[in-house]
């Protein structure tokens, strides 16, 4: 048969732009090359990761934080085989529930590798079995993989990416983690907590750097309580395993050498399009310098029924901004009208205190020569944050100097992946910065933190600083 719709990859991206489909009434068929569904978020990123720092987070709390509110605990321990377990638990439900989804929605799934045979056709690889198919539309989601650095070889064992850094069976005593974006700070963070020392070797002069740069120089005082060290302004030059050691060196800006060891190092420099394998060439597919499949703004490449979404094309690599593509993709294929606003795709980091972000940073607004206006609510001034003993960092408003516009919203503090919500409805909605002053927040909350800011940005006027 020739289906409406094959998608390859089955990320957050894939799933849900064949769930879509779909739900418009078209044919639809996933191809998947490994054995589970959900791709690297589900499998080896975001479900993982977020199921190990709240295990860690816990077991912090139990051994840094309770003490404070009263409560002590006596013969407190990490099983790290345990958490590991969980964490997999965690991962298998949720990728099984993907499996619901595609046969509730009568999806039909390939399991192989896809390469294009033309335009319209897709050999599939199963170990020695080949089968071939046909779509009408055919939709890329086959994501990202890691960058890997030239003079530093990963062996899986000591020198290791975020794959095997969600899978260690022992606590390292020492943790280099090459790069401070967010997954260098994200697991840099769950180690350190269970009680790794964790050094971030960083290019950049601070942690986060595409992200407001005040909200990486608090995360850097916040971790550094936590016993991180960081080297900044540093690119690694090599790394060399002997035994159970790994010695990393790296240049210094100023010129001098270094070289730290450790038992794990973690490269986390950042991720690339992945399309091994997928022949683009016979389809006659146009990829950009950077290996990114190139796409207009309805997704679709140079051939006509080739579209493309998620990490694999331009654009920051998160699963949500993937998942709206893949909505918004198959809307344009079935004659939909449909919109994705960009500027207000969220950007989360789950370190604590936690780190979010839309629209634009003030270096972003400076460079464009966009005149605006600040306001800022430090947590130590909430109420609910020191009921909660956790008044570390801010929340900052930027908003037009004239229209009062809210041009972007940042956030480091407790639960600011669940803060950044409203910001990003106040923004789709273009609000100024006086609306959000002037919505009720309810008390003691730390959405008001958000409230008191856009009250300062305003006229300067916040009620409890
Ligand atoms: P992927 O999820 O990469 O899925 C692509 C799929 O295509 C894979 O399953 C792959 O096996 C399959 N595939 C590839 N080639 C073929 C082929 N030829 N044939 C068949 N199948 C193929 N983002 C967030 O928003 N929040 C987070 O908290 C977050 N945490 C992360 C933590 C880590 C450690 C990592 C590594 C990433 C994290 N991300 C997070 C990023 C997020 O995982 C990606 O942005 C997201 O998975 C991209 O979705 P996608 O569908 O484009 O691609
Ligand atoms: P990243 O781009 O966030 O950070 C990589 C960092 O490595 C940069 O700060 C860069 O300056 C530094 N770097 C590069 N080369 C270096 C060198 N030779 N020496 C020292 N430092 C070097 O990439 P990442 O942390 O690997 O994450 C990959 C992608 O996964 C990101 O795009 C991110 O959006 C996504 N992700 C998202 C989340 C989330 O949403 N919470 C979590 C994890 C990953």
């Amino acid at each position: 048969m020739t289906y409406d719709l094959i998608v390859i990859g089955a990320g957050p991206g894939g799933y849900v732009a064949a769930i879509r489909g779909a739900q418009l009434g078209m044919t639809v068929a996933i191809i998947e090359k490994e054995k589970t569904l959900g791709g690297t978020c589900l499998n080896w990123g975001c479900i993982p990761s977020k199921a190990l720092l709240d295990s860690s987070e816990h077991y912090h709390q139990a051994a840094h934080k309770f003490k404070v509110h009263g409560i002590e605990v006596t013969g407190l321990k990490v099983n790290i085989k345990q958490m590991m377990a969980r964490k997999n638990d965690v991962v298998s439900s949720t990728t099984q529930g993907i499996d619901y989804l595609m046969k509730k929605n009568k999806i039909e799934r390939i399991l192989g590798t896809a390469s294009f045979k033309d335009a319209n056709t897709l050999l599939v690889t199963n170990g020695k079995t080949k089968t071939e198919h046909q779509a009408k539309k055919i939709i890329i989601a086959t994501g990202s993989d890691v960058i890997t650095l030239p003079s530093v070889a990963f062996d899986g064992k000591r020198i290791i990416s975020s794959k095997e850094a969600l899978d260690l069976t022992e606590i390292p005593k020492h943790l280099i983690v090459i790069g401070g974006g967010v997954i260098g700070v994200e697991l840099g963070s769950v180690y350190a907590r269970l009680g790794s020392q964790v050094t971030i070797i960083e290019y950049a002069d601070r942690l986060l750097p595409t992200m407001d740069k005040e909200l990486g120089k608090s995360l850097e005082k916040s971790l550094k309580s936590l016993g991180m060290t960081f080297q900044f302004n540093t690119q690694v030059t090599g790394a060399k395993v002997v035994k159970n050691k790994a010695t990393v060196t790296a240049k210094i800006k100023t010129g001098e050498d270094i070289q730290i060891e450790a038992d794990y190092v973690l490269v986390a420099v950042g991720r690339r399009a992945y399309t091994d394998g997928l022949a683009l060439d016979v389809a006659g597919i146009k990829a950009d310098e950077r290996g990114r499949v190139e796409t207009n703004e309805h997704f679709q490449t140079n051939i006509a029924s080739v579209y493309a979404i998620g990490d694999v094309v331009k654009g920051p690599m998160l699963a949500h901004k993937a998942s709206e593509e893949g909505v918004a993709c198959v809307e344009y294929i079935a004659g939909l009208k449909t919109h994705l606003n960009y500027n207000t795709i969220p950007g989360v980091v789950y370190t604590w205190p936690e780190v979010a972000s839309v629209g634009q940073s003030e270096e972003q607004l400076k460079e464009a020569g966009i005149l605006y206006k600040i306001g800022k609510f430090p947590f130590k001034a909430s109420g609910r944050a020191r009921a909660s003993e956790e008044s570390e960092g801010f929340a900052k408003v930027l908003a037009d100097a004239k229209t009062d516009e809210i041009l972007g919203i940042h956030i480091i503090g407790p639960r600011a992946s669940d803060m950044i919500g409203e910001a990003v409805v106040a923004m789709e909605y273009r609000a100024s910065a006086e609306d959000i002053g002037s919505i009720i927040h309810a008390h003691p909350t730390f959405t008001e933190a958000l409230k008191e800011a856009a009250l300062a940005a305003t006229d300067n006027r916040p009620i409890h600083i």
